[in-house]
């Protein structure tokens, strides 16, 4: 799915001509199973910042396909692709088997506890990924590059500290909140078992201007919220020059 798309790149505004432009699929053309890759979403982007951050990427694809509320797109691909990425990649494995806990889950609500584990994972990583996805979704919205902050949400962390029943009842709020408040926003892409996102704009004079929620294998939920950067006012600068 190509729109007509200005030609510079998504992240950082280069111009591209026939030569320098390349197409990233968002997410990632690694996340669709074979068979679920009719339509996938690209955005023009320079050599650099094409697969730029595919040691991010992988690790971001390990942690969501490993999540609980994966449909079976996601585990299926996940004992795949996973186990493979897994061998190639033992830093992460070894990294993310000892972090792992125990943890027992109600994951049908019928008050029957699971045995699962819970993994401590690498934000920093993730919101790379994230961002990088959010600034491509953003640019095949609005046909503009997005320059601001970004802070992600995951939907599915839970906490295992010391106060984790009022954290995890903190969570489950938020969840709730989530839920409501995208339930009505169109889910867009092509592949939506595997992958949508809906945009929701945020009224003004709130910290943030725009809410991105990405949902990976029918349930792995994360919210990313954008802040633009304030425009640069040349005026203030020129009447701060003249007070000096
Ligand atoms: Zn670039």
């Amino acid at each position: 799915m190509y729109k007509n798309l200005p030609n510079i790149c998504y992240e950082c505004g280069s111009t591209l001509d026939k030569e320098s432009l390349t197409k990233e699929h968002v997410p990632p053309k690694s996340f669709f199973p074979k068979s679920d890759r009719d339509s996938l979403i690209t955005v023009p982007a320079c050599v650099k910042h094409n697969g730029g951050k595919s040691d991010d990427d992988e690790y971001f694809f390990q942690i969501i396909c490993m999540q609980i509320q994966a449909n079976e797109k996601g585990q299926d691909i996940a004992t795949n692709k996973a186990v493979r990425g897994v061998l190639r990649n033992r830093k992460i494995t070894k990294g993310l088997a000892s972090n792992a806990t125990q943890v027992y889950i109600d994951e049908d609500r019928t008050g029957q506890l699971k045995p699962t584990f819970a993994f401590k994972f690498d934000d920093e990583k993730l919101d790379n990924s994230i961002s990088s996805i959010c600034k491509a979704l953003y640019y095949y919205e609005f046909h503009k590059v997005f320059i601001g902050d970004i802070k992600t949400y995951y939907e599915f962390q839970i906490s295992l500290d010391e106060d984790s029943i009022k954290q995890n009842q903190e969570f489950e709020k938020i969840r709730h909140l989530i839920n409501k408040n995208f339930s009505n926003i169109e889910k867009k892409g092509k592949n939506q078992d595997v992958f949508y996102y809906q945009v929701m704009e945020i009224p003004k004079g709130l910290e943030f201007s725009l809410a991105i929620r990405l949902c990976f294998y029918g349930g792995v939920g994360i919210v990313a919220l954008l802040k633009k950067e304030p425009k640069f006012k040349f005026n203030a600068f020129m009447s701060a020059l003249i007070k000096m």
